[in-house]
């Protein structure tokens, strides 16, 4: 899928106790920039304050080496963002940073709260003013509240407060705290350094940047208190009945195939789901390739289980900027033009496996079939590494609207047409669950399966805090 139509959402990272706290929050953001092009920021502490650099663009945009040097600390937290609630706006870039009766405090956050226009309706109707339109400020709100400062533990309180899928840090002036969501829908893991310094980041391709040791993953309903005295752990959120909502899209398009995510390689799990489609659906051909470039891992297991020679259809130009930010659909098709080109050699008289990771509106998938056809491929076979995408998310994840996608309104054959393929196969659900390691109950499947792991009684659409829409959570 290279038509941006599902974007991707956030990177997290943390570190404590390192002299080069802050270039090496900037490395590990760099690391993560996949998950998040729209803004990045850092937070930093000398141990009483908190300082902050901050704006809108990619990581080597936003930074240089004099604003980093500005922030320098032992500690720091950073972000880098795709807006899923809240506009792409200065104010909206985190880690957001506010002063409340306990101190400072810096938040960065991974994840959709499905319950943050009611929390915040309920603030402004007894006079909170808000300073963002996203759905994170209501997690600072809830921790400043008296009622809930009074309390033994602030932040499990707090957190139970919290509906949704959120991965996040936090800073203070004297801790760093990690925290995911008692379903641990999006990944974040712990890591040390060799001097000792602990880091936390969303996937550990950051930890391989900095030279960090992979220690383990933050547990769904943990919190890791990081202080100098060391880690400590504790739970909230009570018993989920077994029951985990670890986002399978992670692993199928999302995280870097670099990555360790929910304990297991990424490349590794799409090969699996590439071995898997050539058991499910085989057919003869001449040469497997891949979409570039998600599809890659996936054509590496087909070619591998099929023994059919691994190819390459396309060339892919890095140097046209980034398609998702064109308003409209024909735009988009240029820009995925202009970045990838078909190479007529390879693929003229051929009988292709085509394969790609996710089809989302067929549009841009329609678009490279035929580019292949142009160039003169005999026969194409599209195999997809994931199942039909036919309902939306609420955890994080920007699809387009349900209607937009083009599984929700067509059969596999009406897509079949549409892409203009000889044959089409998306991995079946039991076939994408075989290829990862934890029980399927442990996973969120509800893009493809319509289950959804938590009741979703009002959906907060993207933009509904510029837009005063609270009044729908009446
Ligand atoms: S609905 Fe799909 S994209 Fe959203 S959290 Fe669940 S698996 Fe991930």
């Amino acid at each position: 899928m290279q038509d941006s139509s599902i974007r991707h959402h956030c990177g997290l990272f943390g570190i404590w106790g390192h002299d080069e706290a802050v270039p090496l929050t900037h490395l590990g953001l760099y690391a993560q920039q996949h998950r998040g092009q729209e803004s990045a920021g850092i937070v930093s502490t000398n141990g009483e304050y908190l300082l902050r650099h901050a704006g809108l663009g990619l990581v080597n945009e936003v930074f240089d080496r004099k604003s980093l040097e500005q922030i320098r600390g032992r500690v720091a937290i950073g972000h880098c963002r795709y807006s899923t609630t809240g506009a792409c706006t200065e104010s909206n870039t985190q880690p957001l940073l506010f002063s409340f009766a306990s101190g400072q405090v810096a938040i960065a956050h991974n994840g959709n709260l499905i319950n943050a226009a009611l929390l915040r309706r309920n603030y402004e109707e007894v006079g909170h003013i808000f300073q963002t339109t996203s759905d994170t400020e209501v997690i600072i709100h809830l921790l400043a509240k008296p009622t809930h400062r009074d309390k033994d533990q602030p932040l499990n309180h707090v957190l139970n407060h919290l509906q949704g899928a959120y991965s996040l840090l936090l800073l203070f002036p004297d801790r760093m705290v990690a925290v995911r969501d008692p379903l641990g829908f999006r990944p974040l893991c712990l890591g040390t350094t060799e001097c000792g310094a602990t880091v936390v980041a969303s996937e550990t391709k950051a930890f391989d940047m900095i030279g960090a040791k992979y220690v383990r993953e933050i547990e769904p309903g943990e919190i890791v208190t990081i202080t100098d005295e060391g880690v400590v752990s504790r739970r909230f959120g009570g018993d989920t009945g077994g029951r985990g909502a670890a986002c399978i899209f992670e692993q199928i398009y999302f995280a870097d195939p670099a990555s360790l995510v929910f304990g297991e390689n990424v490349h590794l799990v799409r090969v699996a789901m590439g071995r898997r489609l050539v058991k499910e659906a085989p057919v003869d051909a001449d040469l497997v390739v891949p979409i570039p470039n998600c599809g890659q891992c996936a054509a590496g297991g087909y070619a591998q289980e099929s023994k059919i020679p691994y190819g390459r259809a396309f060339t892919t130009s890095y140097y046209t900027g980034r398609s998702f930010i064109m308003p409209t659909q024909a735009d988009r098709d240029l820009a995925v033009k202009m970045k990838l080109t078909v190479i007529k050699e390879a693929v003229a008289g051929k009988r292709l496996i085509v394969v790609e990771d996710s089809v989302v509106r067929g549009t841009t998938t329609r678009g490279k079939i035929g580019a292949l056809r142009d160039a003169g491929a005999k026969e194409i076979h599209l195999r997809v590494a994931s199942p039909p995408i036919r309902h939306a998310c609420y955890f994080g994840i920007d699809f387009p609207n349900p209607k937009e996608l083009i599984a929700n309104t067509r059969s596999v054959d009406e897509i079949r047409d549409f892409l203009g393929v000889d044959s089409l196969h998306y991995i079946s659900h039991e076939g994408m669950l075989s290829c990862v390691k934890m029980a399927r109950e442990k996973y969120c499947t509800a893009c493809f399966s319509g289950d959804y792991p938590m009741d979703v009684k009002e959906p907060v659409e993207k933009f509904a805090l510029e837009r005063g829409q609270l009044r729908m959570f009446t």
